[in-house]
């Protein structure tokens, strides 16, 4: 039986985050994936470094992406710096377009009651009109119905697929003991130890990460917790490079530092089907042409259909087992935004036990009621 100090079961970007982060501190760490070839959220999603909008109603979470987007240039670094790859990321601030007044007036509405409930009343993201917006995005023509755009400094885009193949080689650098085609069957506790059995082999550890995204609840029930996690999809598409006409993500469009723009993503409630739908797709596109009518020249090249991994109210979960201390969860939407701060703030609580301050937020006993 292979035995180490932390085992991380999900070899995603929440799970190799976590595993960069435990390794960092000098931690013997093993981590499992069970593999296969299924669009995973972390390989199919679209590359944002998100903070406008994220937390409203729930400051501490607001205060937790903000400090994940400063934490983005150094940790970018850092990574390249480990494993020789760099993840594309750029943050020249990002738009979430209105089309129309009404939009307009609902976005200002959001963007308002979150400075109220910011800490200091400084809530850094901006309403502006269309004309600002034009000016500031000079190579490519507003369409018709664009009224305008919330817009905040600090949002950022990167390449999700460098991400993760940065933390896989960065692992390997650490000399990590990576399982990547084992597909965690149980857990149990017994001796302040854990037992995992996998489809090939059997782990100890003293202390056990679920990270394993949508497998995160058959597992947490083992371990003596119930987490409420569905699957939700949404479809991508991305059209052939053309030259670079588009700086600034927006929430639904970007051009990625290859050239293509990818347009997304839908909202689908359709359990666990990661297929595409002509349907879906020209929704998507009619959208993305409202906003630039100059891209229907594109030819759109891939569509794909990958599944979020969303908590009833969308905000992450991080709890340790109170009848099985030393497994953890760690679960949220926005795993790319977050990365810093799983590989940092959250990976020295696993690592020291010390909650840190603000995490009674993100314990799932808030669902209870
Ligand atoms: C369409 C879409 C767009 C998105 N856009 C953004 C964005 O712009 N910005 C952003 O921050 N976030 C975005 N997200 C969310 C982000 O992709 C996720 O938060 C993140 O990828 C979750 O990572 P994860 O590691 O928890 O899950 P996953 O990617 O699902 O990884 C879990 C891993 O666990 C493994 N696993 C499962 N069960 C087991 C088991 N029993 N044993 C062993 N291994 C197991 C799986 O094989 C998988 O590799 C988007 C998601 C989607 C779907």
């Amino acid at each position: 039986m292979e035995s180490s100090d932390i085992l991380v079961i999900g070899g995603g970007i929440i799970g190799a985050s976590v595993a960069y982060g435990v390794a960092k501190q000098g931690v013997d760490v093993t981590l499992l994936d069970q593999g296969g070839s299924t669009p995973s959220a972390s390989r199919g999603n679209f590359g944002l470094t998100w903070v406008q909008g994220k937390g409203l109603g729930m400051p501490r979470y607001a205060e937790w992406t903000l400090d994940s987007v400063q934490a983005w240039p150094e940790f970018s670094e850092d990574l390249r710096e480990n494993s020789g790859i760099s993840v594309d990321f750029k943050q020249p601030g990002g738009f979430e377009a209105c089309l129309g007044e009404e939009e307009w007036c609902r976005r200002k509405a959001i963007v308002d009651q979150m400075r109220q409930e910011s800490v200091n009343g400084n809530y850094d993201c901006e309403m502006l009109d269309r004309h600002t917006m034009q000016e500031m995005i000079p190579k490519l023509r507003l369409g018709k119905t664009v009224y305008g755009a919330s817009y905040s400094p600090h949002d950022g885009h990167l390449n999700p697929l460098a991400l993760l193949s940065a933390l896989m080689a960065a692992l390997k650098n650490f000399g990590i003991k990576h399982y990547p085609e084992n597909q965690v069957e149980s857990v149990s506790f017994r001796n302040d130890s854990f037992e995992i059995r996998t489809t090939k082999q059997r782990f100890s550890a003293k202390k056990i990460v679920l990270a394993c995204g949508l497998g995160i609840k058959a597992l947490a029930r083992q371990v003596g917790m119930e987490i409420p996690i569905r699957p939700q999809r949404g479809q991508i598409l991305v059209t052939e490079r053309t030259l670079p006409l588009l700086e600034q993500p927006f929430v639904t469009i970007r051009q990625t530092h290859e050239g293509s723009f990818m347009i997304g993503a839908s909202h689908e409630e359709v359990n666990m089907d990661t297929g595409t739908t002509l349907e879906v797709m020209r929704d998507l596109a009619s959208r993305a042409l409202q906003l630039f009518p100059e891209l229907y020249k594109l030819q759109l090249v891939r569509c794909w259909g990958a599944l979020r991994i969303l908590t009833p109210d969308n905000r992450p979960v991080y709890v340790e087992s109170e009848s099985c201390p030393g497994a953890f969860v760690v679960t949220s939407h926005s795993g790319i935004t977050l990365a810093p701060l799983h590989a940092g703030r959250l990976s020295k609580w696993i690592v020291d036990g010390i909650t840190p301050e603000g995490f009674e937020n993100f314990h799932p006993g808030r669902f209870d009621a």
